[in-house]
């Protein structure tokens, strides 16, 4: 198994819509375990596959959930069906979300607060459980990556304009640019 470097914002494969996987093979499995590998490292609870540079429909998490649901998965492949999202300002103390592909900042945003996952493992393997409170804003986080959509493109205001400045502040916004996990200091501290 191998750790990849992560993608920042502005390398391109973050900002397109990844493609299906199509063939569900030894090839996928090692990207899998690399994936898994990478988040570990990196202390992340989630991990797209667009964040190591390849850009398919895969992604891998690491959460303790109240949903009976295995803390450690993948979804390839997946579909999300959402509650509505409440309109409400985001609390910026109980609702403020962090991206590996955004080292070091947290913006709050409103998340819906169920999802039904649907999708597959490594192995073709038809996956589907319902995913509530912090778990469902990580499945919508990681879906989001696959949409070629960051969580800093759904901030409201005053947060969006807070985060162009911070993005504008670390010279991202450009392609090429990556951190290596275990290597460059944690970016969120842990
Ligand atoms: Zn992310």
């Amino acid at each position: 198994m191998t750790v990849h470097p992560v993608t920042i914002t502005g390398e391109p494969v973050l900002h397109r819509r990844a493609a299906v996987v199509t063939e569900f093979d030894e090839q996928l499995r090692t990207l899998i375990a690399d994936m898994f590998e990478t988040m570990d490292e990196a202390n992340g609870v989630g991990l797209a596959a667009p964040q190591i540079g390849v850009g398919q429909r895969i992604f891998v998490y690491g959460m303790v959930n109240d949903d009976d649901v295995a803390p450690r998965g993948v979804l390839v492949n997946p579909t999300l069906v959402t509650t509505k999202i409440s309109g409400a300002d985001p609390d910026p103390d109980e609702e403020s979300e962090g991206c590996l592909s955004v080292p070091g900042e947290s913006f709050p945003l409103k998340r819906a607060e169920w999802v039904k996952v649907t999708g597959f493992d490594g192995f073709g393997e038809r996956v589907e459980f319902v995913a509530t409170g912090w778990f469902a804003r990580c499945m919508q986080h990681e879906y989001d990556h696959l949409e070629g959509k960051l969580y800093v493109d759904r901030l409201v205001e005053p947060y969006s304009r807070a985060a162009r400045k911070a993005i504008k502040k670390n010279a991202w916004g450009t392609p090429g640019l990556t951190w290596m996990p275990g290597v460059d200091p944690d970016p969120f501290g842990h």
